[in-house]
């Protein structure tokens, strides 16, 4: 894997494909500067090595139009506040008004292009349009894990025209090395845990993980379609019913490869999706009509618990209950407690994909983890077992 350690930058342009696509608020404020933050190492090696960066992304979906609420120069000087340098723009990403701002820069200047899918081209994966953009660096350099999954020209053509001088960001490299060790390098045993709403949206996940996991944990709504399919009474859970069989064969694979698969036990039930409902703890398959289940019951967790602990290698992908509403968010706090423990303890483990990496930053666990990973989509194609055509690109 070439990554940016491989370069020397002394006197070179860096083009680097960052993820900027930052919240940002009515008056063009960026309200999260974590996507600015994960990009800094990269961009900080290439300046101190006496490289210049050129730095490119998208923002929203101006699909192909200039659109000015959607321009990367809102965003110019909390990017330099966070890199510490005063960033210089050009109003486009390609062309001659890009190529001149590139002739003028020196060693040590950064200079940010205008949004990339201000030209249609970009999501097209346009050749021409990639090569415009390869005109502008002497070293492409990817570090938007959150567009791994896109083949768009910045992302992926374009590296084809640095045969030699093409590399993964420091971002982008540790991503796909925390994939790595979930996936195959991990020390064992391996426990994935898997929880959000439904079965069909992680069964991709479920079916490549199950050769490369010792254990599998199933939460949140994702249970009920399980627990009803082996004959047990969910109540007013969620379920999706055409997909009991689906339910039934996984856990007939997991039992062909080895895999011990541990379900909840007990559930926080209520009586209402509300935050103010009833609520009862339940036996996960003797839930009463009028009720459903929307978080782990303490013997779950005690079960959860001693499997994490136990764990060398952890991925969790998904929350185990409707941690949103404070009274069915315990479950999910607790998950990340014993994540937390598990990697004190010596354990690697990852968050990612959507709903557990915002679990994760909103209890604070997001230091107490070893990696939390930046791309929900790219995270959870790349667990489904696809290969990236950004990361391909640049092994190839
Ligand atoms: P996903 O996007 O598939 O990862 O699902 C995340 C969502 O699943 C979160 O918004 C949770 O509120 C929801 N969820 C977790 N457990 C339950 C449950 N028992 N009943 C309904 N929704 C749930």
């Amino acid at each position: 894997m070439k990554t940016i350690d491989d370069f020397n930058f002394e006197n070179k342009k860096a083009l680097i494909r960052v993820d900027f696509n930052v919240p940002v608020n009515e008056n063009f404020e960026v309200t999260d500067t974590t996507r600015i933050e994960a990009a800094k190492p990269t961009i900080i090696k290439v300046l101190e090595d006496g490289g210049s960066a050129i730095l490119m992304s998208h923002m929203g979906r101006p699909k192909g139009q200039v659109n000015e609420s959607m321009s990367l120069k809102h965003i110019l000087d909390k990017v330099s506040e966070v890199i510490g340098v005063q960033v210089k723009f050009a109003a486009n990403c390609v062309g001659e008004e890009a190529e001149q701002a590139v002739a003028d820069l020196k060693p040590g200047e950064v200079l940010m292009l205008e949004n990339l899918r201000f030209h249609a081209e970009e999501e097209k994966g346009d050749e021409q349009f990639a090569e415009q953009l390869s005109k502008l660096g002497d070293v492409y350099v990817n570090d938007a894990f959150g567009t791994a999954h896109r083949a768009h020209a910045s992302t992926t053509i374009v590296a084809k025209f640095f045969p030699e001088n093409k590399c993964f960001g420091y971002l982008l490299a540790r991503e796909i090395e925390s994939i790595d060790k979930v996936m195959s390098s991990g020390e064992k045993p391996v426990t994935a845990i898997l929880g959000g709403s439904k079965v069909s949206s992680k069964i991709t996940i479920i079916e490549n993980i199950l050769d490369k996991v010792d254990n599998l944990i199933i939460g949140g709504g994702m249970t009920y379609t399980f627990i009803k399919a082996q004959g047990g009474k969910i109540g007013d859970s969620i379920c999706e019913d055409d997909k009991q069989d689906l339910a039934l064969s996984i856990l007939e694979k997991a039992k062909t490869h080895g895999v011990n698969v541990y379900l909840p036990v007990d559930v926080i039930a209520a009586d209402d999706f509300n935050n103010k409902a009833n609520t009862k703890i339940c036996a996960v398959d003797e839930i009463p009509d009028g009720w459903q289940g929307l978080d782990a019951g303490p013997k779950t967790l005690d079960n959860f618990r001693e499997v994490i602990l136990n764990s060398k290698t952890i991925l969790w992908n998904g929350p185990v209950g409707v941690f949103e509403m404070e009274s069915f968010a315990k479950g999910t706090i607790a998950v990340g407690e014993f994540i937390a423990e598990s990697t004190a303890n010596g354990a690697f483990s990852l968050v990612g994909g959507g709903d557990s990496v915002a679990a994760v930053k909103q209890f604070g666990f997001e230091e107490k983890v070893s990696y939390v990973s930046t791309g929900g989509g790219a995270m959870l194609e790349s667990l489904e077992g696809k290969t990236l055509p950004g990361i391909a690109a640049i092994r190839q």
